[in-house]
């Protein structure tokens, strides 16, 4: 079995009040579209908030108390759909506020799902494996039925994995005295997991981007790439844009940056980090790149693309005037303060945002429920297909917003995500 300690390494940096940023974009967008009091009173806040201790026996018999969230912020559309983050820095505000991202997420591509999203104070390198099965199924047993696949679904988030959600899955069914995959997405193939899910964060972010380059009238071929992070969203990223022709100019991760104006051989850097623990760190040696003394200009280099797939808050106020990139693609959650937004607004960068960029990851757990619910499983070629539909869909969705309004894209997605929440709202009324 694979350590499952050893799993994803983003620590949420929130320096600011996530909940409050998200609140800030959601009140942008409704000033534009002119929303009344009573349409922003049935769609902004949470609709449930569930906050639990968590009593856990540790291998030496001592009984632990973990803090942990679930947080169904929109049932709207659908049952509530967002992953669970294990990290010792979780808030009751963070997870607010990417139950919001999800919710707008969900609509913007238009898939039958409202937003939550789910997180345990833990920093699990520290738990064995067996505190760790312990911990994830007594949050999930705790959480009783205001999870199922009717209700709300969760799936993997930071530090948390395939493994986990097959705990989750059997502790459910167990509960449940029934089969069901469906109360979670993101798990592993064998348990109902669905072909193309691996890469679809960064499939479908190329997808967006292929779209953007084209509305820019920019050459796809040679285009120059630098990318941020190289975990599951940036080392996919870097070898689906390499097989389409563009050049990865410099890539980075937790360990290091690492740059080469003529491209560097992407399959090379992936050999190194399966070999390195899943790292990046003295990948210089291999001769395929140059190290970069500050990681943090990777984000400064005048390439055509910028592609954050790391941490939260990364361009800020304090860099953003340095970025040189024509189009930033978000794949990360976040990577964008919103006084960088301005300042990057200002200067004309056109920026993919996070909740259409990052969305395939979402569409693909979307197409797993529908297997698990069908029973049938879906060809690789078929989830790719579908995917490629619906991103590309969304994309010139929001650009058209964007246009009708004169608004930034991130707005624009916004935009059209409320205008479709807001009318399932309109539609369903008021329950007694
Ligand atoms: P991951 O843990 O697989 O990879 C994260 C990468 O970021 C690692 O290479 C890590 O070393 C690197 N990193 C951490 N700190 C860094 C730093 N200071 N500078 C440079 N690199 C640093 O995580 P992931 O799944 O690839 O997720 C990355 C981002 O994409 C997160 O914001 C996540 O929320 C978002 N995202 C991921 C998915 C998905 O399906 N994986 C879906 C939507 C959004």
């Amino acid at each position: 079995m694979t350590d499952v300690r050893k799993t994803q390494g983003v620590a949420p940096l929130m320096t600011m009040n996530a909940y409050e940023n998200a609140l800030r974009q959601f009140d942008e967008a409704v000033r534009v579209m002119g929303l009344t009091e009573n349409q922003v009173a049935m769609i902004r806040e949470p609709r449930k908030i569930i906050e639990l201790k968590l009593t856990v026996r540790m291998d030496d018999g001592s009984i632990q108390v973990f803090q942990a969230f679930r947080v169904q912020h929109s049932l709207m559309r659908g049952p509530a759909k967002g992953g669970v983050r294990f990290h010792q820095d979780v808030t009751r505000d963070e997870v607010k506020a990417l139950a919001f991202w999800m919710t707008i997420k969900c609509a913007v591509v238009d898939i039958p799902f409202g937003g939550g999203k789910g997180g345990i104070v833990v920093d699990p390198s520290k738990l064995s494996l067996g505190e760790l099965e312990a911990l994830s199924r007594r949050y999930f047993a705790e959480l009783g039925t205001d999870v199922g696949p009717e209700q709300d679904i969760p799936a993997p988030d930071v530090n948390t994995n395939p493994q986990i959600m097959a705990w989750f899955m059997d502790t459910y069914s167990m509960h449940q005295r029934r089969h069901a995959p469906g109360v979670v997405t993101g798990k592993p193939l064998e348990l109902g997991g669905s072909e193309g899910r691996t890469q679809a964060t960064a499939q479908g972010m190329v997808y967006t981007l292929e779209e953007a380059i084209r509305h820019l009238g920019m050459e796809q071929d040679g285009t120059t790439i630098a990318i941020q992070g190289f975990g599951n969203a940036g080392s996919n990223a870097a070898l689906l844009l390499s097989e389409k022709g563009m050049k990865i100019v410099a890539i980075s991760d937790v360990t290091g940056a690492y740059r080469n104006d003529t491209g560097i051989d992407v399959g090379t850097a992936v050999e190194w980090t399966k070999a390195n623990g899943g790292r990046l760190i003295g990948f210089h040696e291999s001769g395929a790149a140059e190290p970069m003394e500050d990681p943090m200009a990777l984000l400064e280099l005048d390439v055509d693309v910028l592609i954050p797939a790391a941490l939260e808050n990364q361009i800020t106020a304090r860099n953003a005037n340095n970025v040189k990139a024509k189009i930033i693609a978000e794949c990360a959650n976040g990577p964008v303060t919103p006084e960088a937004d301005e300042i990057l607004n200002g200067k004309g960068v056109f920026i993919i945002p996070d909740i259409l960029c990052n969305a395939g990851g979402v569409t693909v757990s979307y197409f797993e429920w529908v297997q698990n619910r069908a029973a049938y499983y879906w060809t690789e070629e078929r989830v790719l297909e579908e995917l490629d539909r619906i991103m590309r869909k969304s994309f010139q969705d929001v650009l058209a917003a964007s246009l009708k309004y004169d608004v930034p894209m991130r707005v624009a997605a916004f935009v059209v995500a409320m205008e479709r929440v807001t009318k399932t709202a309109e539609l369903r009324g008021l329950y007694a």
